[in-house]
């Protein structure tokens, strides 16, 4: 039999791409199938950028291990300007896509990862991978499953010197929570105190639905390292870029990591990292793009939450991404009468029943039994919602009288079959 490394042997593959590859073999079998499961932009590539990539098809030549010297530059300008401080491009590190970034800090710095429960996918499995530890801190429903202060400081206080990276990730992937700037201040403050590693996870920072997404580095600039990309916002995971804006006190790090990326991929794409100095320019067709698939967003968390809402399901509030993260444990009883009691379980329940792909908050490293799932609402044609949306924009529509269910009937139907599906469902326990 094959030798396998033991922090890879039995580990499953990403539960994200996982579900995808599910749900398309399910389509592919005829099955109707409603899914919320990848965490993917339905939106297209704005055209400034994708005119870019045209562009420079041409370009062939290995970059630089460190990224674009433009991009860079372009990359610290665009948080210079929504940070209101001062990042410079010899401080940014592109890579092919944030995921990448994310595993190869944690293999260059020698800590412990600290993540709240619940946390993205990815973040632990990576840890085990490279043998470090991880720390999942406990989060509660009334703070909407995210990171407190108080918890952080208890954990830190326990061993106050030890080397730890703390990724905070706002708004959030599962929840589309966010933190306030209250809570921000406050987080930083320990983090300062304990002198942690912030890893900010900002990749959906500009899909808060209202546009007001502020960074933790502006009340922790020395400790907090920024990650950002294209994947979510510009809706190209496809073409992998992400990058991290290092402050001057971890510069170190990022010389180490691009050490290591220059012994594995070498550099991201040229043609995509040309393209992406478009992304981030102030262009008003790209504001105009971000403010149009926000409302999108918006408008489907509003609706999708108050029809969850009916049957008794309870979901943080969703300032941003395109994340719902529904509790059934009020349907606990009802549920283990059909032989539930994870949310595992549950997510193969709904998706036999309804034909709803979602995730268990297992995956998020939720306790097992917990019965909170992640459905992602992007199963719709985000061009053709752009569109429709810009005629209610333009129209000075008001938000509040918006008939959202014709709209979204309209534009997004299958998301809307799928929850009313789940709705019914949950309606006849
Ligand atoms: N962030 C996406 C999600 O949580 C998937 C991207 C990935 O796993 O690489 O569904």
């Amino acid at each position: 039999m094959t030798s396998l490394n033991l922090n890879v042997s039995g580990l499953p593959k990403s539960a994200t791409l996982a579900i995808n590859e599910r749900c398309r073999a399910l389509r592919a079998e005829g099955e109707t199938i409603y899914d919320f499961g990848l965490g993917q932009s339905p939106f297209p590539v704005p055209e400034p950028v994708r005119h870019a990539l045209q562009e420079n098809a041409h370009q062939k030549d290995y970059l630089p291990v460190e990224g674009l010297r433009g991009l860079r530059d372009a990359v610290a300008a665009y948080h210079s300007r929504l940070n209101r401080c001062d990042h410079r491009g010899d401080h940014v590190l592109v890579g092919p896509g944030s995921k990448e970034l994310m595993f190869l800090v944690q293999l260059v710095y020698y800590g412990d990862l600290v993540i709240p429960t619940p946390s993205w996918v990815s973040y632990a499995p990576q840890a085990r991978i490279i043998g470090r530890q991880v720390n999942w801190l406990p989060t509660r429903a009334e703070d909407n499953w995210m990171l407190s202060a108080e918890t952080l400081d208890e954990h830190c206080r326990t061993d106050p010197e030890r080397p730890r990276i703390v990724i905070l990730n706002y708004p959030s992937n599962p929840t589309g929570a966010t933190l306030s700037s209250d809570q921000l201040v406050e987080i930083a403050e320990v983090a300062r105190r304990y002198g942690v590693v912030l890893l900010s996870d900002e990749i959906y920072g500009e899909l808060h639905h209202r546009g007001e997404h502020t960074s933790i580095a502006c009340h922790y600039p020395e400790g907090t390292i920024i990650s950002g990309g294209l994947s979510k916002w510009c809706g190209a995971g496809g073409w992998r870029l992400g990058y991290f804006v290092f402050p001057s006190q971890h510069v170190r790090l990022g010389r180490a990591m691009a050490v290591a990326a220059s012994e594995t991929f070498t550099s991201t794409s040229a043609p995509i990292q040309y393209a992406a100095v478009a992304a981030y320019q102030e262009d008003p067709r790209l504001r105009e793009y971000l403010e149009r698939a926000r409302a999108v967003l918006r408008l489907m968390a509003g609706w999708a939450t108050r029809k969850l809402n009916s049957v008794g399901l309870t979901l943080p509030r969703v300032d941003g991404a395109f994340y719902l993260f529904p509790d059934f444990s009020r349907h606990r009883e009802a549920l283990a009468a059909r032989s539930i009691t994870d949310s595992r379980g549950l997510c193969e329940y709904l998706l036999d029943h309804t034909g709803v792909a979602a995730l268990p908050g297992e995956a998020f490293g939720c306790p097992a039994d917990d019965l909170c799932i992640r459905m992602a609402y992007v199963d719709f044609e985000g061009g053709r919602a752009l569109e429709a949306v810009s005629e209610f924009l333009d129209s000075d529509g008001d938000e509040e009288t918006f008939d959202e269910e014709a709209f979204l009937a309209e534009v997004a139907p299958r998301v809307v079959e799928g929850i009313d599906g789940l709705v019914e469902e949950v309606a006849s326990w």
